[in-house]
Parts: C-alpha cells; structure tokens; sequence
C-alpha cells in the first residue's frame, strides 16, 4: 500500500471507532479528503485506494487538479467540495466545477451561485458556515444570523440546502471540542424543528475528528493525517 492508502485506512478505522463509541452507524459518516496545496499525484492516488470526494480552498489551485483529475479518471464519480473563502467575483466558476460548496455565508453568495449554476447539472448541494467560537478572524454566520439566512437559501431555485459547516477554534480539550461542535448540531436541530429538511454537519478535522463524530457530524474533513502536513 501507498503512505496515502495507509493513511486512508487508518482514518476510516478511527471514524469507524469514534461512531461505535457514540453509538452510530459508521455508514452514516463521510470522509472528505482536503487535498490544498497537495499535488494532482496525491488525489490520484487517493482516489487509487478507493477515495471520492475532495476538498479544495483555493479556486485556482482547485480548477488546475480538478481539470487534470477529470481526463485522466474519465466517467469516474468524483465529488468536488468547495471549502475555503468564497469571494464573489469567484462564484461561476465554483458553479460550474464544484458539487458541494461548505462556505456560504451571505446571501449574495448564495444568490448569485443559484444564478450561475447550469442547467445541466442537479442543484449545487450547500452548507451554510457557522462562525461557532465567536473569532474575530473566522468566517462565518453568528449563530443568531443562521436562521434566517437558512430560510433564504432554501427558497433559491439551483441550491440545495443540506446543513451546516464549522471550523471551531483549536482545543486540544475534548470537552470544549465537543461543546462547540454540539452547539453547530443543536442549531440544526432549532432549523429542522422550523421545516428545514437538512441532512448535513460538516465538522471535525483531523486534530478533532472523534469529538466532531461523537457530536453527530456527517462529514468530517480531513487533510493532515491523509496527506501530511502542509
Ligand atoms: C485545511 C482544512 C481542513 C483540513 O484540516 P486538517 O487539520 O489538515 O485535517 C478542513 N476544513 C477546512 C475548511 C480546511 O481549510
């Protein structure tokens, strides 16, 4: 096996591990790789041991590997995940090569996603971003400006509203990390109570991926300990 195959393994095997202590279906979680600033060879050969959906931060970066990926894995179902800052000049071109976008947090954003995605395609799958620490550095709705933004991007025609997205401060406390990622999941829980049909918590990464899970996370997203430090 690959140092990539290996490390793809064993992060299966520690959310196949962290589900059983919390009770859940380890079917129910999904790994999504964060290949930033990684090669097109890495993705490669993740996708080799059987992994399919990326994350990518940078819009540039992304189109360059998504491109190469695209002709050298033919009619394979890759999914590409948007994850990173979304400035609004951006928004076409993370239309039309992305199947998940992570980081909505205005309704400009949204609106003009809606617009630009082609007909071709199914509705692009969103998750709102949810400031959850309260960092001045972070991005991200307050927990008080997610209702309503929720409500608003649910009506819009070509985006489909899945859940929510957090990024909570570093802790290496497994408290506070749970606490964070409890708060993302009881505000999810306020939205479904108010119709909203979403499915989706993207929250963990690779320093805090058992108490994302044991929180009820649905994707976690996992950089490091696939690829290696950046
Ligand atoms: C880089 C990044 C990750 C992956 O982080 P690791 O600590 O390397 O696992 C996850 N989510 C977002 C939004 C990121 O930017």
């Amino acid at each position: 096996m690959t140092l990539i195959a290996d490390n793809l393994q064993v992060v299966h095997d520690r959310m196949t591990a962290a589900a059983l202590a919390a009770g859940r279906d380890p079917e129910s979680i999904r790994l999504l790789a964060v290949s930033k600033t990684f090669a097109t060879e890495a993705i490669l050969e993740a996708i080799q041991a059987g992994q399919k959906a990326f994350g990518e931060n940078y819009l540039q970066e992304a189109l360059d590997k998504i491109s190469v990926v695209e002709t050298m894995t033919d009619k394979m179902p890759i999914e590409w995940h948007f994850i990173g800052p979304i400035q609004s000049n951006k928004t076409r071109q993370i239309a039309e090569h992305f199947d998940w976008v992570h980081t909505v947090d205005r309704i400009k954003i949204a609106q003009r996603l809606s617009e630009q995605r082609p007909e071709a395609l199914p509705a692009l799958n969103i998750c709102l971003q949810v400031n959850i620490s309260a960092e001045d550095s972070k991005s991200g709705l307050s927990p008080e400006q997610v209702a309503a933004l929720a409500h608003d991007v649910a009506c819009l025609p070509r985006l489909h509203l899945r859940g929510l997205m957090a990024i909570p401060a570093i802790s290496d406390d497994s408290e506070e990390q749970r606490s964070a990622f409890r708060q993302l999941r009881l505000l999810e829980q306020q939205l479904q109570h108010e119709g909203l049909m979403l499915d989706t918590l993207s929250m963990g990464m690779s320093a805090d991926m058992a108490a994302a899970i044991a929180e009820g996370a649905t994707i976690v997203r996992i950089g490091t300990a696939i690829f290696g430090r950046r």
